[in-house]
């Protein structure tokens, strides 16, 4: 699309010889997956791996730990291998004399608790699961990905269903032959299985087929809400106005429902896998909490897939990304997320509510001044699996609240600039909108960013990327939310998107008040400068007791609303072997961040958030 842009097909197939992939998941109800691959090789020395950066994931991939039975042969005759001394994914061998193939025999554990939190890795219980094809592999190295053929080729456990959006040639009871695809759409493409399942075609006008796929722990919890149904239709509407097209042939939201997998998302080209409890979409308050999720990964088709910073469309899986552009990657799939979601009233949700807690989280977050934002990007590897302890101070993956943040500015900076002319969406249509079909992908530099904003306003685009992400800035990043015509304020009572996460996920976020995170009865983490860090309270400890009586939320919560007439805020908290009693000095009460209107100046949020579609004129407005 942009002149720069460097076309990488997804199905570019070349004259390389393919690769036959067996996996029967028979076993994986109780946690074993067992691959079975023809690779063909010439004699001599081969190296096979495993792949190490999976798409989406932003960190290396763990699986390669949890391989439990590893067997290599040619003609029939086993073959030695050895690890590589310094990359663990790499695995050398001799291909004997005579022979063309090697064939590779491997089980991998599948956990429900994923492989090392990974996003991407296979995970299954005894009712349902996710095949993630990349841990489940190896290939020969230095073939790029995208050149790479594979037949594959999937048995699944008796009675259960399936569904992916890899092409199937042929199904015959339980098992499953593919058409044959490139090493990059078949990683590209998990399949979501179990013994509950349902695929419910989401309809919206100009779109080719969606599915809203749901594997779920209970028959239950397969019966979906006509309410989401209705919502995800006006989402997949929404982002069609937005975008102006659809870069795939069909599209999946396949949503894993259970309370033994670790829940996550991850984007692909054409489907989201996307793990929560197992009644998140039933109860409408957990639904609240989840919709954002379905929102974020169904952008990443247009942003993060289809197009895709330079340094992170990799030829193969073993060559680390540059992933210093998350901040567009993330931040602003996050920022649309927000915005689709709004529009098309998915879960009910409010487009302040998610801004006014995100920069509350940002503004506390104190290592800003340390570190910029961009520095978040270019450390995402290791701080996907950071500790949650310290996190204000460390800084996190800030560039998806705070990326958001700074996407929200530059959308109010172009509303104010046109005078309502223009918008982010004239941006975002004209740099990530690309063609229907597909799926391809189109790689961008920074400056390409930068060129394409100037091309929908005259403004120092620039100056202002370097202010806000190339430099650490310790000021709370709300000059968006100003912009747009509001302001953070605090409130005795939470937004009802705080309320139920705090309810859904157990937290307790006392941010704005005396500084601390807990969940439970732990305390998370504690703001740098604090009344909670004056008075001592170490992130990691246990909240024992306050005021002298046994620690619940409701006590906690009393406790907070009487500081405002004059009431004591005592807690005993258990650190490691010792317990402490902590006076923290604080008359402020209950404080919770709400965004709140400025008088006079002009509603950009209401406009952000103003459906383009006929069917989503009933979404609620902000
Ligand atoms: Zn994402």
């Amino acid at each position: 699309m942009l002149g720069a842009a460097v076309a990488v097909g997804l199905a570019a197939l070349s004259a390389a010889p393919p690769i036959d992939l067996e996996v029967d998941l028979r076993d994986a109800p109780s946690g074993v997956v067992h691959a079975r691959l023809v690779i063909p090789a010439r004699p001599g020395p081969l190296t096979l791996v495993a792949p190490k950066w999976l798409p989406g994931d932003h960190r290396p991939s763990n699986a390669v730990a949890e391989l439990a039975s590893l067997a290599v042969t040619a003609g029939g005759r086993p073959l030695a291998w050895t690890r590589d001394p310094v990359d663990p994914y790499a695995f050398h061998l001799q291909v004997p004399r005579g022979a063309d193939r090697v064939e590779v025999a491997l089980d991998q554990l599948a956990p429900p608790a994923g492989q090392g939190s990974s996003a991407a890795g296979s995970s299954f219980t005894s009712q349902l699961g996710v095949l993630g094809w990349g841990t489940a592999v190896l290939v020969p190295a230095g073939v790029p990905a995208a050149e790479q053929p594979v037949r594959a080729r999937l048995t699944l456990p008796r009675g259960w269903k399936a569904s992916t959006a890899l092409p199937i040639a042929a199904r015959e009871g339980e098992a499953m032959r593919f058409a044959p695809a490139s090493l990059e759409l078949l990683v590209d493409s998990p399949v979501l299985a179990g013994r509950h399942l349902v695929e419910l075609p989401v309809h919206a006008p100009g779109a080719p087929p969606h599915l809203l796929v749901v594997a779920a722990e209970s028959e239950e919890a397969l019966a979906i809400p006509a309410e989401l149904r209705g919502d995800v239709e006006r989402l997949v509407a929404e982002a069609g106005a937005l975008f102006g097209a659809y870069p795939f042939a069909s599209y999946r939201f396949l949503v894993t429902l259970s309370d033994e997998i670790v829940f996550s998302g991850l984007e692909h080209h054409q489907c989201a896998d996307m793990r929560m409890p197992e009644r998140a979409l039933l109860d409408p308050v957990a639904r609240r909490t989840r919709a954002g999720l379905l929102s974020h990964e169904y952008v990443h088709a247009w942003n993060g897939k289809s197009r895709r910073p330079q340094g992170m469309a990799t030829a193969d899986f073993q060559a680390p990304p540059d992933a210093r552009l998350l901040w567009v990657y993330e931040g602003l799939t996050h920022y649309l997320g927000w915005v689709l979601a709004a529009r098309s009233g998915l879960g009910g949700a409010r487009l302040p509510d998610s801004i006014a807690v995100a920069a509350q989280g940002m503004a506390s977050t104190t290592g800003r001044a340390w570190r910029s934002l961009e520095d978040t990007a270019a450390a995402a590897q290791v701080g996907y699996g950071a500790r949650s302890e310290g996190a204000y101070a460390r800084r996190s993956v800030d560039f998806y609240w705070e990326g958001a943040l700074v996407w929200l500015e530059a959308d109010a900076r172009i509303r104010r600039e046109s005078r309502g002319a223009r918008s982010l969406d004239d941006f975002v249509r004209a740099f990530l909108g690309g063609r229907s079909g597909g799926p391809a992908v189109s790689a961008y530099r920074v400056e390409d960013v930068i060129a394409a904003l100037g091309k929908v306003a005259p403004l120092d685009w620039a100056g202002f990327l370097e202010a806000r992400v190339v430099r650490a800035r310790p000021e709370a990043p709300t000059a968006g939310i100003e912009a747009a015509g509001w302001r953070l304020a605090m409130s005795e009572t939470p937004s009802s998107l705080q309320a139920a996460q705090e309810r859904v996920l157990g937290s307790f976020n006392l941010e704005a008040s005396v500084g601390l995170y807990l969940s439970d009865d732990r305390v998370v983490d504690v703001v740098p400068g604090s009344p909670a860090a004056r008075a001592g309270i170490p992130p990691g400890a246990k909240l024992v007791a306050v005021n002298g009586r046994k620690h619940t939320r409701q006590r906690l919560e009393d406790a907070l609303r009487a500081t405002e007439r004059g009431g004591a805020l005592e807690l005993l908290v258990e650190s490691g072997e010792r317990f402490h009693t902590h006076a923290i000095a604080w008359r402020g009460g209950l404080r919770y961040p709400v965004l709140v209107r400025e008088a006079g100046v002009p509603d950009l949020l209401a406009a952000v958030a103003a459906p383009r579609t006929v069917a989503a004129v009933h979404a609620p407005a902000p």
